[in-house]
């Protein structure tokens, strides 16, 4: 049967597991070898025993893991065309000519440039005697398929990424056990969140959870904002939420007068990830943002408008890492299955002529949309909220 291995590539997100799992499945299924190929592009480079092969039972007890069991790396070698080299000697030893990569725009650019480059790596190994002329003939054609593991829902062209609903309970589980303490201790919470260029975290985490404000990385505030949410603060805090008679009636009075058992007001900010410390001036444009120090300064700012302004008793939560741990959401671990499944079709009604495709949620169906459109949509995205132009990046990523 046909040679196809799998590997998570870029940073990690729950679910990952459960479509390791559905293609290992689907490709033992239908006759194929199944290989998993550990810590990314670096155990391709590598090979050895980081390519092994897989079983009906290697994928058994894994659908309830976050992260990816099979690990995940960044891969400076894989950038170069000798390490590449490397890579495609790894996978023609071991009659492997399919690719499922799971993993961000940039691990699907490198599996794209790879599938180009295929048979110039197979003419200079063929040509070194690191392969023979025959395996030169029978591995002419790699082909590709994708699927986006992201916790910021951030790919055009699926309406989920693996990973994000997950993020999202815990996100919301957070604030769930912050409101607890807000409301005993009369506090505004500010809570930050992940998501880089895409308010999708911030934006869904805030409606479910009764966030009072909101800023979002596509809609940065325009000037004078901070007195809107100040007003909004104070009317959210005045409303007589919380029963007891004295503190309805001095709330009644008047709404400027704040209740005191107001807490659970949150504001997100989704702009962790230190790889995008740009993404900061967008929610403060008074307050242009250049490096990670500064970075402080504007949540304190944030913090410090709702201090000075309404007296509340103001904390910044940043729950970072957190998001992307735990265990995977049913609705990832189903979307995991639907995508792993799906791929393996791919690969093995894929022609030398077809364009590689990603597998994408559109509704409630796995479908193949082009890889390379799909990357190209969303660089052209992130490059349009490095530009500012925040309504070109909405207008590009449509639907998603
Ligand atoms: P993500 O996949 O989450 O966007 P990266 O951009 O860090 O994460 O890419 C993951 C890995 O994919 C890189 O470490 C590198 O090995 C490989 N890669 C990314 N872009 C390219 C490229 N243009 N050519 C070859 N390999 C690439």
């Amino acid at each position: 049967g046909m040679g196809i291995a799998i590997f998570t590539s870029g940073g990690d997100s729950q679910g990952m597991n459960a479509a390791v799992r559905a293609a290992v499945r689907m490709g033992l299924y239908v006759g194929a070898r199944m290989y998993f190929i550990r810590e990314g592009y670096q155990g391709m480079v590598d090979g050895g025993d980081n390519i092994v092969e897989a079983e009906w039972s290697s994928v058994s007890g894994i659908i309830h893991k976050g992260g990816t069991v099979i690990g995940s790396a960044r891969c400076k070698d894989f950038r170069e065309r000798a390490g590449r080299l490397k890579a495609a000697k790894n996978l023609v030893e071991r009659g492997i000519t399919n690719l499922v990569v799971i993993g961000g725009d940039g691990s699907l650019t490198g599996a794209n440039c790879f599938r180009q480059e295929w048979s110039s790596l197979l003419a200079e190994l063929a040509s070194t005697g690191q392969i023979s002329a025959d395996d030169q003939q029978k591995y002419a054609h790699l082909n590709i398929v994708g699927m986006v593991g992201s916790i910021d829902n951030d790919f055009c062209g699926t309406d989920m990424t693996i990973g994000t609903d997950s993020a999202l309970h815990r996100i919301i589980e957070a604030c769930d056990a912050i409101s607890a303490t807000a409301y005993s201790h009369q506090r505004c919470f500010i809570m930050e969140v992940m998501g880089r260029h895409c308010g999708y975290l911030a934006l869904v985490a805030a409606l479910a959870s009764e966030a009072s404000w909101v800023l979002l990385p596509e809609e940065p505030p325009p000037a004078g904002w901070q007195t809107t949410m100040c007003d909004k603060l104070r009317m959210a805090s005045s409303a007589p939420r919380c029963g007891r008679p004295d503190h309805r009636q001095a709330a009644e009075q008047t709404t400027a007068l704040p209740c005191h058992c107001t807490g659970g007001l949150f504001i997100y900010l989704p702009l962790v990830a230190a790889e995008c410390v740009e993404a900061d001036y967008v929610f403060i444009p008074e307050w242009p943002v250049v490096n990670w120090e500064k970075k402080l300064v504007v949540k304190l700012h944030a913090a410090s408008v709702v201090v000075d302004n309404l007296g509340f008793d103001t904390r910044v939560t940043v729950l970072g890492h957190v998001q992307r741990g735990g265990s995977p959401s049913a609705f990832d671990r189903i979307l995991g299955c639907r995508m792993g499944a799906e791929a393996v079709l791919a690969l093995i009604e894929a022609t030398p002529d077809t364009e590689a495709s990603v597998i994408s949620l559109d509704g409630n169906q796995a479908v193949r949309v082009p890889l390379m459109a799909c990357v190209k949509k969303t660089q052209a995205v992130a490059k349009a909220m490095e530009d500012k132009n925040w309504q070109l990046a909405v207008e590009l990523r449509g639907r998603s």
